[in-house]
């Protein structure tokens, strides 16, 4: 086996005709993925084939001009639709062989069970010629490795739980050695109350020039409802060197985001919001209508967070308002349930009742009914008090389906509380 340099990037080809239906997810490649990353292996590009001998052979032609490492998941059972031993074969130019003692495991294990072995079994036991055989532990499909013309490929079983110990053990053996020195380090920075195009405004030019340095900065920035990551990885031999590397860049961030940054270490808001609520020594109460107990469900995610979250109210409907926390009828009837007024009286009330130090209440219409002119859907109420007549209250307007106004409503009242306890709101 001679690979010139070490290995530094693959592709991924994953097998399955179900892999092409809304019903299976290819998973095998996320978590070969991350394990390539570890070792400072990019991954180029994957893709889904379906069991198909021409399409999966045209695949292998177009990754083994591109990668020194092609690894092929799935489509190694002993059935007619398993092409990716013929394919692998026929790619690589080699013809295949019954392996003797892949025969006798494979045998063996139905010996074991007392059950006469299917003739189609011993199909497992065909491998291209001069490929190393990769012993599953966990299943009856074998995989194996080829290394020709400059290109080592992989192949193994489509079972997560067959593909990862045997890819483990491979890469153990067989690539971390080649793959150099060399490892993915990462940091991820979490942000809040800024839309993804304002970060990548905000942040672009700094990232851009990393990627021109010595040992350069991957940077991509992330979102989803409500919030958006910025993901940093740089790939080097030496590891504090990289972590110093990754510390200077994640500086250089921070300082433009400002009180929108979060985290640097990926933390999630709630789990922010615990700390600094901790850290103070006070205690929370929320009062929610429209988030339905989202923000007390995503702070009570946290372990501990009975340290500083006293209490939640959901008061979905006028009456719990009134019954529960004891708002007054006449304050929804003059303002209507989704206005400041109300969610101002939410949060004081179950800052009394709760007698704790902060309260946010939560009103708004998560849609898709309901909305008027006026007050459409996505319009959100949301009020924060706290000590020393403490009041903050911002109105939101969010756009997406139900269950994203929800989440970016409960995003934006820890955000508030946030701020407010950084004292930079
Ligand atoms: P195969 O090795 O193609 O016979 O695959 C056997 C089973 O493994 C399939 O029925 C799937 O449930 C699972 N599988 C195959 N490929 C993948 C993949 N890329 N990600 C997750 N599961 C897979
Ligand atoms: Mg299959």
């Amino acid at each position: 086996m001679v690979i010139p340099g070490p290995l530094s990037s693959a592709v991924i080809i994953a097998v399955g005709s179900e892999l092409l239906t809304p019903d299976h997810i290819d998973t095998n490649s996320l978590f070969l993925t991350r394990e390539l990353n570890q070792l400072g292996i990019i991954v180029r590009y994957k893709t889904v084939v379906r069991d198909d001998s021409n399409d999966l052979v045209l695949a292998l032609q177009i990754a083994m001009q591109q990668t020194g490492l092609v690894i092929v998941t799935g489509g190694l059972g002993a059935t007619s639709d398993d092409i990716t031993r013929p394919a692998l074969a026929s790619a690589f130019g080699l013809s295949l062989h019954e392996n003797a003692s892949v025969a006798s495991v494979i045998q063996e294990r139905f010996n074991i069970r007392g059950i006469e072995m299917p003739e189609i079994n011993l199909r497992q036991a065909l491998i291209p010629e001069g490929a190393d055989v990769l012993f599953n532990s966990c299943g009856t499909a074998p995989g194996f490795s080829i290394e020709k013309n400059k290109v080592l490929c992989v192949a193994l079983p489509g079972p997560p739980r067959e593909l990862r110990p045997m890819f483990q053990k491979f890469s153990k053996n067989h690539l971390v050695s080649r793959s150099g020195e060399r490892r993915t380090f990462r940091r991820v920075i979490v942000v809040a109350g800024r839309s993804e195009s304002d970060v990548e405004t905000a942040v672009q030019s700094i990232y851009v020039r990393w990627l021109d340095s010595s040992q350069p900065v991957f940077t991509s920035v992330l979102a989803s409802s409500g919030k958006v990551e910025l993901h940093l990885s740089t790939i080097g031999a030496n590891a504090k060197e990289s972590e110093q590397v990754l510390t200077t860049a994640v500086a250089a961030i921070a300082e433009v985001l400002g009180e929108s940054l979060v985290s640097t270490d990926g933390s999630p808001i709630e789990v922010v919001v615990g700390r600094l609520l901790k850290d103070r020594g006070v205690y929370l109460a929320v009062a929610e209508s429209c988030t339905g107990g989202l923000t007390s469900s995503r702070l009570t995610d946290v372990a501990g967070s009975s340290g500083y979250l006293h209490s939640g109210w959901v008061v979905y409907s006028d009456e719990a308002k009134v019954k529960t926390l004891g708002i007054d009828y006449q304050l929804i009837k003059a303002h209507g349930a989704v206005s400041k007024e109300v969610a101002e009286a939410m949060a004081m009330s179950a800052r009394e009742l709760a007698d704790v130090q902060y309260a946010l209440g939560i009103t708004g219409i998560a849609g898709p009914a309901g909305g008027s002119a006026e007050k459409p859907v996505g319009t959100v109420w949301i009020a924060l008090v706290g000590p020393h007549s403490l009041r903050r209250t911002r109105l939101l307007r969010l756009s997406g389906e139900r269950a994203d106004i929800k989440y970016q409503a409960s995003q934006a009242a820890l955000d508030l509380l946030r701020r407010v306890l950084l004292q930079c709101a």
